[in-house]
Parts: C-alpha cells; structure tokens; sequence
C-alpha cells in the first residue's frame, strides 16, 4: 500500500510530538516517541515516560534508563546501537499506570515503529509492556530471560529496571539476562 511504503520513523515521530489522540497530551510536557538505531535488531519497550523524560523528550534518560544504559553497556552494546521506546508516548500524570484507553489509542505508533524496524528481537521490560505485547497473563517473574518465537520476531521479556532499582537482586537477574539476550542477538545474527 502506497501510504505504509511512504511511512518512517520520522514520520512516526513527528505525528507522536503533536498527537491529541488521547487525555495524556492535556497533561505531557513533551512527548516521547523513542530513539535509537533506525535498522536495530533489537528494540527495548518499557511502559511509559516518566518525568525525566517527559522533561527531555527522550526514553529512559531517568534513574531507570541509566541502570538499562549500565545493563547495556555490561554485553558490549550502546543505547545508539539498539532502538529503546515505550508502549505509551506520554507520561500519565504522577506516573500512574497508562489505562486501557490510552494505550489502546497509542499502540498503533509502537506496531509502526516495529513494522519499520523490522527488528529480530523485541524485548518487553516489565508486566505492563509484557501484558501488551504478549499473549499471556503470566507475571515478569515466570516469563522473564525465556525466549518465544512468534513469527520472524523473538521476545524476550525481561524486568523492568526501574524494579531492579528498588529490589537489588534484581539487578543480579537482569545481568544474567542482558547476558543471555546477547547470546541469543549473537545467534540470530552471527
Ligand atoms: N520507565 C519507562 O517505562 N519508560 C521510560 O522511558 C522511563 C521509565
Ligand atoms: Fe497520543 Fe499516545 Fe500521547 Fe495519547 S499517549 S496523546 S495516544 S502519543
């Protein structure tokens, strides 16, 4: 179809920056589209902005995106070498939980970005965007580190990190797990 040929990420971007699709533009300062590798093999989806990023315009750029930017970092790879987004493009306000409606209306810009993307692996970090992107109401705790095919594209649901910032073993599982994703990009791509 012309019009999905003609679609980028740019595209996508500037239409998330000026979007009235639902109530949390009343209250966003910035809107978040995401950021990152436009050919990533990868893509990193969280929740929803929070105030940092709501303040900066950028994903994860808070106390949650420097431990992902370390977890990263701990497997050899940089925030520009990988797509980082979330599932919602605006911070709710006091970071409540982006509801129903909401991402109802914001999904279709995540769906665009993968869709450009075409990455291999898509992981969701979290119970909300788990929830979202998975068939499945199983908790972080049981899905978290497994890989599931679905198509061309693997999942591999992992913590969120702003959890391994209040419990610190988590951070412990998320190690393990960053390193099991790198031996899974390793293999998909190698
Ligand atoms: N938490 C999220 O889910 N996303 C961000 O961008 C920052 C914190
Ligand atoms: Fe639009 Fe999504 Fe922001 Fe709602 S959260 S205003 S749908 S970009």
């Amino acid at each position: 179809m012309a019009t999905q040929s003609q679609d980028s990420l740019v595209k996508v971007s500037s239409e998330v920056v000026g979007c009235t699709k639902c109530r949390l533009c009343e209250t966003r300062r910035n809107a978040v589209p995401g950021e990152g590798l436009e050919n990533s093999r990868v893509i990193f989806v969280g929740e929803a902005p929070g105030e940092q990023e709501d303040l900066q315009g950028r994903p994860f750029v808070g106390a949650a995106g420097k431990l992902l930017t370390e977890l990263l970092a701990s497997v050899g790879l940089r925030r520009e070498d990988v797509y980082i987004t979330n599932v919602v493009k605006c911070r709710p306000p006091k970071n409540r939980p982006p509801r129903k409606d909401e991402t109802a209306e914001c999904r279709p810009y995540l769906d665009r970005q993968i869709s450009l993307i075409t990455p291999r692996i898509i992981c969701p970090m979290g119970n909300s965007a788990i929830h979202s992107l998975m068939d499945s109401d199983k908790s972080v705790t049981d899905l978290h580190g497994m890989p599931f095919e679905i198509g061309k594209i693997t999942l591999f649901p992992m913590y969120h990190p702003a959890a391994a910032l209040y419990t610190f073993q988590l951070r412990k599982v998320m190690e393990e797990d960053f390193k099991k994703l790198r031996g899974l990009l390793d293999s998909l791509l190698g």
